[in-house]
């Protein structure tokens, strides 16, 4: 391997950048996980989850895994064998949680969307007005492969106007801590994450948000389980203990990130994310580019996939990335392989981080046959960056 001087740039969805403080966090003897004072580390841990998540009732759950170990986390406490659920498929995570209800014997009807748009609320509320035994409805916050972001109230409305008692279970692992999550608000049951995406981590936490309606769903589900046990959980995490040994490295870690969070301001890292993206957007149009997402109103701010043009591979476009200026992106997943290219966006970033991606992107696209104009969509982000930074200032 040759050696290179100078930082590596990662601009994948996850895993994110590791700011330097959390890194720092992490780095620490290890030590007794049932010692008597554990709690003072684990227990407001949870408290300030349910603040990132927008839970007031219910409880947070930490398993040690990634964003995986909480789908099944959620699926596996509340739900028989056999039950019917409602799902919708419109990229690579959304389908793979579908895949992972199928394996656990529930009967799943999903809707197929188009990838480039999000989950259907208006076929979401005909088949619950038809369908009166749906026990579960699953939505994907924010869909990862193609960068789409699907509106959750919407969903919970749609619900509500079929007057259907389903439990309500979201995928936010690429949303939460980055994009508006209000899990009380709109009647979230089961809202899942991992740690490294917007909480700025390694991966190897899972956190799963539930609502009190799902806890009581759990006290009778069928469902085998046993490591992901909520019952289990609960009788250690009162008084801030696990079943099993937690990655303690992490939870400091997260205690680190959250105070970061915190100290920038939920409303404020929502804003800086939407801000980032918007200059990221703005930088693929000027290259006469089209985003993946099929219209604005699946504009996601953690993450943008970008269709390339018809001769160029878009694999080809993040190896050339990789290789030439250590800058990875993500590439296209399955039935977008070839066909999209992804700049991550979210966590420990800032315009500039945003300003070098877009300056790899078009020097790795150039280097891959597309015609386009080097600086046209660094030009674009800059205008807007400098137009946003001048308002935030006045
Ligand atoms: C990353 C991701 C997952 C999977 O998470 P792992 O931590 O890799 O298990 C699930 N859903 C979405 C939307 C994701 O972005």
């Amino acid at each position: 391997m040759t050696v290179r001087s100078g930082a590596s740039h990662l601009f994948i969805p996850g895993p994110t950048n590791v700011p330097e403080a959390v890194r720092r966090a992490m780095n620490v003897p290890m030590e007794d996980h049932r010692a008597p004072d554990f709690g003072e580390l684990t227990l407001p841990l949870f408290e300030d989850l349910k603040q990132v998540l927008g839970l007031v009732g219910g409880r947070v759950f930490l398993y040690p895994g990634s964003g995986t170990a909480a789908w099944e986390a959620a699926i596996s406490n509340t739900l028989d064998p056999g039950d019917k659920v409602l799902m919708s498929r419109f990229g690579q995570f959304s389908h793979l949680w579908a895949d992972m209800a199928e394996r656990f014997g529930l009967e799943v009807i999903c809707v197929d969307v188009e990838w480039g748009k999000g989950v259907p609320i208006q076929d979401y509320e005909y088949i619950l007005s038809k369908e009166r035994d749906i026990k579960a409805v699953f939505a994907t916050h924010n869909e990862t492969a193609t960068g789409v972001t699907s509106d959750i109230a919407a969903v919970r409305r749609a619900m509500d106007t079929a007057e259907s008692d389903a439990l309500l279970y979201v995928d936010g692992v690429s949303s939460i801590a980055s994009i508006d999550f209000q899990q009380e608000a709109w009647g979230v049951d089961l809202a899942v994450t991992g740690s490294q995406k917007g909480l700025m981590l390694p991966a190897g936490l899972a956190v799963l948000g539930v609502s009190d309606k799902a806890l009581d769903a759990s006290k009778t589900a069928a469902m085998p389980r046993c490591y992901f046990d909520f019952a289990d959980m609960i009788k250690t995490n009162d008084a801030g203990y696990f079943p099993y040994t937690p990655p303690l490295p992490l939870l400091h870690g997260m205690r680190a990130s959250l105070d970061l969070l915190f100290a920038e301001g939920l409303p404020q890292v929502f804003e800086r994310h939407h801000r980032l993206a918007e200059g990221v957007r703005r930088g693929v149009h000027a290259l006469g580019l089209e985003l993946r997402a099929r219209g604005p109103e699946w504009y996601s701010d953690t993450v943008t996939a970008i269709d390339v043009p018809e001769h160029v591979d878009g694999t080809e476009v993040c190896k050339i990335g990789y290789h030439r200026y250590r800058t990875s992106f993500g590439a296209g997943l399955t039935k977008v392989a070839g066909k999209v290219f992804r700049i991550g966006h979210l966590g420990d970033l800032n315009e500039v981080s945003c300003l070098a991606a877009l300056a790899a992107a078009e020097m790795s696209l150039a280097d891959a046959g597309a015609d386009i104009e080097l600086g046209a969509g660094v030009a674009a982000a800059q205008e807007y960056y400098r137009k946003a930074n001048a308002r935030l200032a006045a």
